[in-house]
Parts: structure tokens; C-alpha cells; sequence
């Protein structure tokens, strides 16, 4: 009988005291080694034979990897080891980007919070991700050190598949850049999943919105959806309408709309693709009313 767990194999764990040396060690091994934070991914797919990984290359403590820094009219820098509950607790975090602290307490539980990280599950590029919609909206870009040295990579456009994304071996995420959001910026992250703590979405929706007065409604908004594509998906045609037309119900129900017809999800043991599809309207239209009655004046 196939066993779903059959055990953490042996593994050399590798601690580099620079980010060239563990560049140079994941390049020239690649396909066995693999750079980790909290390990909380690592661990759980390694351990159920899904990853063949010979070599855990341990890369937090690299330089740019630790702390949070926010400057103020520029933005936010967090380093890549800086464990969730570290960023949902900063109090810059919670005053400028309150959509990613919410985002951030739908992750599993305080226990696992306090070991994975953000900059973890962008890399890990899952569909179900639960702070990569907040992360995209926010204009996240990740600070990349890779073979040829640094670099920016927008997180628009970064995802390539589930678990693919632009890293290539010797690629090692340092920290995550979130400009200032636009003034009067309101969020939300609505999960929907099996239980409260510990399940991954079925469905996750995240929205952003603010005046702007370049749009035609007056107002833009971002949206972006978990669990419902290969890769994260941004509801770039809703996020059109809300920006084109007077907003009012019947604009956030078409919205919601085109969010839905813009996802193509898959059945699996959490939920089939029909009912993902009507969440995602559903939670689309409940997330953009909740911030158009905050942004509306
Ligand atoms: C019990 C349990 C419950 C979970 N529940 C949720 C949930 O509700 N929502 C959710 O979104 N996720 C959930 N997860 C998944 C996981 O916890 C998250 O994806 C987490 O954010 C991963 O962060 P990490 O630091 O532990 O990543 P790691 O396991 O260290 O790494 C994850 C991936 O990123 C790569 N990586 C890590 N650091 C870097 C780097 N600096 N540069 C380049 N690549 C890097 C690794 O090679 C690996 O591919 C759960 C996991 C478990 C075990």
C-alpha cells in the first residue's frame, strides 16, 4: 500500500557563511539542494517523498535576510527570515499594511506562524498561498541574490506554475520591498477553507481599494484570488470594471462576476470547481462592499 508519509530521509544540512558561497552551492547543485527558512514546506514535502532533496542549505542570518525596516514615504522592507507573527506584531506593519497582518493570522496557527515565513510561501508558489494576494496588491517586489548578483523581481509576473516561479538555482530571496500603499488604501483577505486553523484555502480572495482620481469611478481597486488557478491569479478584468464606471451594487456584483469568470480551478478533496467558482463571486462581491463602504465618502 502507498504510504503518504514514509519519513524524513537523510539530509546534510548546509550552513553558508555568505550569500555568494550559498549561491555558488545551490548553482552547482542543482536539482539536490534547496535554500530554506522556517522549513515549513521543506520539511513536510521532504519528509512525504515529494521532493528528493540531499542538501537543506540554511540561509537565514544572510545578509538583508533579517529585520524589518520601514521608511517612511518609501515603503517597507522585510527580511526574508523574519517569521510571520514577527511581521503581523510590527507595529509599521499594522498601521500601513493592514490587509497583510490579516492575511497573515489565516495562516495555519500561532505555532506554524512563528517559524514560516512570508517571503517562504511566495517562494513555495503555491496557488493557495495565503499572504501572496496581499503581497502582489501591496506592489510587492522581491530582492533576488542569484549568481549574477542582486536583483528586483516584481511579484507581478513572478509566478510561473504551482511551486514555479523566475528563482533559478542559486537564487536566494533576501527580503520582500512593499511600497507605501496609495493614500486611503482599504483591504481585506477573506479565506474560505475547511476548518478555522491548519487547512489551506478552497478559496481565498484578496481585495485592495482607493481613491485615485485618474479612474474614471474615481476609485481603483486590485483583486486577487487563491486557490482558483495555476498560479495566483489577479481578476485583472474586474479590477477594469471598478475602475471604468460609477461604482455602486450592481458594478461590485459584475465585478464579481468577471472575478469568477476569470478562475479556473480544479476539483480536489477540499472542493469542486463549481463551487470554487460561485465562492469566489460570492467572497469577491462580500470583500468589495466591505471596502467600498470604508472608501466612499
Ligand atoms: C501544518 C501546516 C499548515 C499550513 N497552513 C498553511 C496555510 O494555512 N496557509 C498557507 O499559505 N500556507 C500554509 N502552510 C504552508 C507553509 O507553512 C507556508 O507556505 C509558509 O509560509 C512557508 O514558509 P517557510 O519559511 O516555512 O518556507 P520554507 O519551507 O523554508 O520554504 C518554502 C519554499 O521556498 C523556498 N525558499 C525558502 N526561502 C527561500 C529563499 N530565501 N530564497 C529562495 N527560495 C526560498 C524553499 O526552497 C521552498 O521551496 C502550512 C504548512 C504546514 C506544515
Amino acid at each position: 500500500m502507498h504510504n503518504p508519509h514514509p519519513g524524513l530521509p537523510e539530509i546534510d544540512y548546509i550552513k553558508p557563511a555568505t550569500l555568494e558561497e550559498a549561491s555558488r552551492f545551490l548553482a552547482s547543485h542543482a536539482g539536490e539542494a534547496r535554500p530554506f527558512m522556517g522549513g515549513t514546506d521543506c520539511i513536510v514535502r521532504i519528509r512525504d517523498g515529494v521532493w528528493k532533496t540531499k542538501y537543506l542549505v540554511d540561509v537565514k542570518g544572510l545578509d538583508g535576510t533579517d529585520g524589518i525596516r520601514f521608511e517612511a514615504g518609501k515603503g517597507l522592507t522585510i527580511g526574508a527570515a523574519v517569521p510571520m507573527n514577527k511581521v503581523a506584531a510590527h507595529p509599521d506593519v499594522q498601521k500601513h499594511y493592514p490587509v497583510l497582518v490579516e492575511a497573515c493570522h489565516w495562516v495555519a496557527s500561532y505555532q506554524l506562524r512563528s517559524r514560516a515565513t512570508i517571503v517562504g510561501n511566495i517562494c513555495n508558489a503555491s496557488p493557495a498561498g495565503d499572504t501572496i494576494g496581499a503581497c502582489m496588491l501591496l506592489g510587492g517586489v522581491l530582492r533576488v541574490f542569484g549568481p549574477d548578483g542582486m536583483r528586483d523581481e516584481p511579484l507581478n509576473g513572478f509566478f510561473k506554475g504551482p511551486g514555479k516561479t523566475n528563482l533559478k538555482p542559486g537564487d536566494i530571496a533576501t527580503a520582500l520591498f512593499l511600497p507605501l500603499p496609495p493614500a486611503g488604501s482599504v483591504g481585506r483577505y477573506i479565506k474560505l477553507g475547511r476548518n478555522r486553523l491548519g487547512d489551506l484555502a478552497i478559496v481565498g480572495v484578496t481585495a485592495l481599494g482607493y481613491p485615485d482620481a485618474s479612474a474614471a469611478s474615481g476609485f481603483r481597486f486590485g483583486i486577487a484570488l487563491a486557490s482558483v488557478a495555476p498560479v495566483p491569479l489577479r481578476a485583472s478584468k474586474a479590477e477594469e470594471i471598478l475602475a471604468g464606471k460609477a461604482i455602486d451594487e450592481g458594478v461590485i456584483a459584475e465585478a464579481a462576476q468577471a472575478a469568477m469568470d476569470a478562475c479556473t480551478p480544479i476539483d480536489d478533496t477540499r472542493g469542486s470547481a463549481r463551487y470554487r467558482k460561485l465562492m469566489v463571486r460570492n467572497l469577491t462581491r462580500s470583500a468589495l462592499v466591505d471596502i467600498w463602504t470604508k472608501i466612499r465618502k
